[in-house]
């Protein structure tokens, strides 16, 4: 019986995922937990109790495990395997590398969660086919991962592609969580569009309307989330729909700047605003893109492997270690 697995780690700004998979990059055991932000160690210390509490329920003695891939949103310093003040978790730093090895006595590999997906897709998903692929997350922020060339994009400190932080409005109007103005993750992202929404209705009277946005304009957009524009839009409300549609065109010059950049194939889009509002994301990018790159358009669609592309692109760079192992 073959009792070789590797352990595959997602860790979002909401959820840490934990996998086990056999050397085939199939899953055999997974558990998600809410993330431990308590201490910097917090992290690290959840990741080892639940990989040790899979291991058990496969009766498999986790110092037999033959690398763990962490992917993460940075940005981070690979070389030293932590994360450097992550934009999405309120740590200064989160080492992992150092802690899991010595708890596992295995390789640790830490990646990029762009990164990480899109090395899935290129493994298991859409871009199996394809030597030139860009998978973008539009989420609680912005991410991407690029392959150029059948080359997986790392960078000096594993935060290429950072394509979310690329400045796509020369005025500033909106800062970003990385303190910086006019990046794209600061009008389009899941935690940024109510403040998007705001500032475009600030001063536009809105007397006469009957949109559902007027009251949430009286209430200052408290408690107003993603969620709403876009079921606003979904019952057909035309003040939504034009909002939609600017974030569309802002999304276009985000793509856009990819395409020219990368010049792939194929663009493949995850995250949860994405997955949840497919045509709403997608169609005023495909309608739009063609204004802003003169490379030719890629195809540009929704990633088949939903949420689970970063935990899978994890597993994929723990193979990865352990079949370089194998090599020496
Ligand atoms: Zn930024």
């Amino acid at each position: 019986m073959n009792k070789s697995f590797v352990l595959g780690v997602d860790i979002g700004a909401t959820w840490v995922r934990v996998a086990i998979a056999d050397y085939s990059g199939n899953i055999t055991t997974k558990d998600k937990e809410p993330i431990d932000t308590s201490s910097n160690w917090g992290v690290s210390n959840q990741i080892e109790k639940t990989t040790r509490k899979l291991c058990q329920r496969l009766d498999y003695d986790p110092k037999n495990l033959s690398g763990i891939g962490i992917a993460s949103a940075g940005p981070m310093n690979r070389k030293e395997g932590k994360l450097v003040s992550p934009s999405n978790i309120p740590l200064e730093e989160v080492p992992l590398a150092d802690p899991l090895e010595k708890s596992f006595d295995t390789k640790v590999e830490l990646i990029n969660d762009g990164v990480s997906a899109v090395l899935a897709e290129s493994e298991y998903g859409a871009g199996v086919d394809y030597d030139n692929l860009v998978y973008i997350t539009i989420s609680t922020g912005i991410g991407g991962g690029v392959i150029m060339d059948d080359h997986l994009l790392i960078g000096k400190n594993g935060n290429a592609a950072e394509v979310g932080h690329f400045t796509i409005d020369e005025e500033g109007k909106l800062k970003c969580g990385c303190g910086r103005r006019g990046h794209w993750e600061a009008y389009c992202s899941g935690s940024n569009i109510p403040r998007f929404v705001r500032k475009k209705l600030e001063d536009v009277d809105l007397k006469g309307q009957n949109s559902p946005l007027v009251e949430n304009k009286r209430k200052d957009f408290q408690d107003f989330r993603p969620r709403d524009l876009f079921e606003y839009a979904k019952q057909g409300d035309e003040l939504a729909l034009d909002l939609v549609e600017e974030i569309g065109r802002l999304n276009a010059v985000g793509f856009a700047t990819v395409t020219e950049a990368y010049d792939p194939e194929l663009i493949t889009v995850g995250g949860g605003v994405a997955l949840n509002n497919p045509e709403l994301i997608l169609e005023p990018i495909k309608e739009k893109i063609s204004n802003y790159t003169q490379n030719e358009v890629p195809r540009i669609k929704i990633t088949p492997l939903k949420e689970e592309n970063v935990l899978y692109g994890a597993i994929a760079r723990a193979l990865t270690l352990f079949k370089n192992q194998d090599q020496r």
